[in-house]
């Protein structure tokens, strides 16, 4: 059955994406899960939404890859029902580094997965959702990050220039696509406790730096969740082409 309400998470086998997909399962939407490779914990998240008695598909891709989104958002045509919604939420890191030290190869693959795949997952949610294209509107929610705007200085600056590329798309097709019926926002989370961090070389960093936000905790996933549904939703209808710095202050 096609469902009115329909999300796309990218990366939602994990960390934040998954707890997105658990929170919009709960506000009645059929949930779409998109992953690269953890098909055991894709799995587990769908299970868990389907459950909760609302309609969930898991679909295996690369986000960075055009064929591979052209495969998930037809998947999703198919299966559930045209997108109304969706978060582009995938996004890798590598280790700490110094910025010298950052290979070219690094530097293209954190820009292909970060910023590649949103471009082409709004590309072919703009095709299905635009009033222009016969479409019934919708809203798109980018989980940059609060790097953004710090630049991760002997961390990940490539990390932070993809995230800042990624926001700078985000002003743009929001106001492209404004008068079209589609939002588009950003959320800029800070320390947040997710698995990413071991990807970064410091499993333990939100520990390390917690007492440096100004709220004195590290955030939890489900804190990041709560803002990308309220983006998405009727309750922030006029709102556009703006961020939610979901970060404690920092
Ligand atoms: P995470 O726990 O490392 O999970 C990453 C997710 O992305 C996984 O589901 C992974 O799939 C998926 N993924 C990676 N590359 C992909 C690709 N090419 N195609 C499809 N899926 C892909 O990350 P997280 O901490 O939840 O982060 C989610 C988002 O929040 C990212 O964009 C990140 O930059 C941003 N963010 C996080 C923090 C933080 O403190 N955690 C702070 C600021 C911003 P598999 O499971 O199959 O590998």
């Amino acid at each position: 059955m096609k469902s009115e309400k329909v999300v796309i998470i990218t990366g939602a086998s994990r960390g934040i994406g998954a707890e997105t997909a658990k929170l919009f399962a709960e506000d009645g939407y059929a949930v779409c899960i998109n992953y690269l490779s953890n098909s055991d914990a894709a799995e587990s998240v769908k299970e868990a939404i389907l459950q909760q008695g609302v309609q969930c598909i898991a679909v295996k891709a690369d986000v960075s890859v055009s064929k591979d989104v052209e495969r998930l958002f037809e998947t999703v045509d198919r299966e559930l029902g045209c997108v109304s919604v969706l978060v582009n939420n995938a996004g890798i890191l590598k280790t700490q580094s110094r910025f010298e030290d950052i290979s070219e190869e690094r530097f293209g693959d954190i820009f292909r997965v970060n910023v590649m795949s949103c471009f082409l997952c709004s590309k072919e949610a703009v095709k299905r959702m635009s009033v222009k294209h016969g479409g019934l509107g919708g809203a798109i929610v980018n989980v940059s990050s609060r790097a953004a705007q710090t630049g991760s200085p002997n961390e990940y600056v490539d990390y932070a220039a993809s995230k800042g590329a990624m926001d700078t798309m985000t002003k743009g097709l929001a106001m492209e696509v404004a008068a079209e019926g589609i939002r588009v926002n950003g959320v800029r989370p800070g320390l947040i406790y997710t698995e990413m961090h071991a990807s970064g070389g410091e499993a333990a960093r939100v520990d390390r730096l917690k007492t440096k936000i100004p709220m004195q905790r590290g955030g939890e996933a489900r804190d990041v969740a709560e803002s990308i549904l309220w983006l998405a939703s009727e309750k922030s209808s006029f709102v556009t082409g703006t961020f939610i710095d979901t970060s404690g202050g920092l």
